[in-house]
């Protein structure tokens, strides 16, 4: 199956409520074509100098996701390219993006990206952390926090299940709180290899990758 096939087949499979991303990370525009002829909109990075590369070679209909960790020396790179930011992980980054965005006059919406399983390796936050970034996003005036992301450990179905039902019960619990600058509204959440449980466990949005364009090889 080609990359058109891939995407028509993951559409059909998903819930309508259900945003599909396409990572397109590493990928060519020639590849990142194929699927915009299926109807792909929503294209994820995670390289700043990549979105930089890609915007203004293809389609200005489509919505750039930022996936990535992010620099904070690299953020005015996004402004006015990025549609939504889900890698917000720390004081420091939202300072800058405070800063960034204020600057221009304008909002920036992001997800805050949760460290569920606790890797070392990983980016997110800790959940010990969050209530110290929330309370920080709740005096910004150019960031909007809109939901969570998550990247969970590889693990066995079960063990997966249970990291997106905790982040999802946490995602409901901040909606409940009505904070100021802050909605849950994406539940970014299930990738190539877990999209199915994610959504299962509530996502409303999946970033595939290699589902879509087949293995990744690093140069
Ligand atoms: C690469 C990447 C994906 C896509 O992973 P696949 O296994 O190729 O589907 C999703 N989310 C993030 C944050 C990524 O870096």
């Amino acid at each position: 199956m080609g990359i058109y096939e891939k995407v028509i087949k993951l559409k059909s499979e998903i819930p309508e409520s259900v945003t599909l991303i396409s990572v397109s990370k590493t990928r060519s525009l020639e590849e990142m074509e194929e699927a915009y002829k299926a109807g792909a909109r929503d294209f994820a990075e995670n390289k700043v100098q990549e979105i930089r590369d890609k915007f203004p070679e293809f389609h200005q209909d489509v919505r750039w996701h930022f996936i990535g960790h992010l620099q904070r020396n690299k953020v005015k790179y996004l402004v006015d390219k990025v549609y939504l930011i889900h890698s917000l992980d720390r004081i420091s980054l939202l300072e800058e993006l405070e800063k960034q965005y204020e600057t221009k006059g304008k909002t920036v919406n992001v997800l805050i990206e949760i460290n569920i399983g606790r890797e070392g390796s990983k980016t997110g936050l800790l959940l010990e952390d969050l209530e110290e970034l929330l309370d920080r996003v709740q005096t910004c005036r150019s960031v909007k926090v809109k939901g969570l992301m998550t990247i969970i450990p590889k693990c066995d179905e079960k063990t997966s299940r249970n990291y997106f039902k905790e982040v999802k019960n946490l995602w409901d619990s901040l909606k409940e709180r009505n904070l100021n600058n802050i909605s849950m509204e994406v539940l970014s959440m299930g990738m190539t290899n877990d999209y199915k449980v994610a959504i299962e466990e509530g996502s409303n949005t999946v970033r595939v990758g290699e589902g879509i364009f087949g293995k990744r090889e690093y140069k």
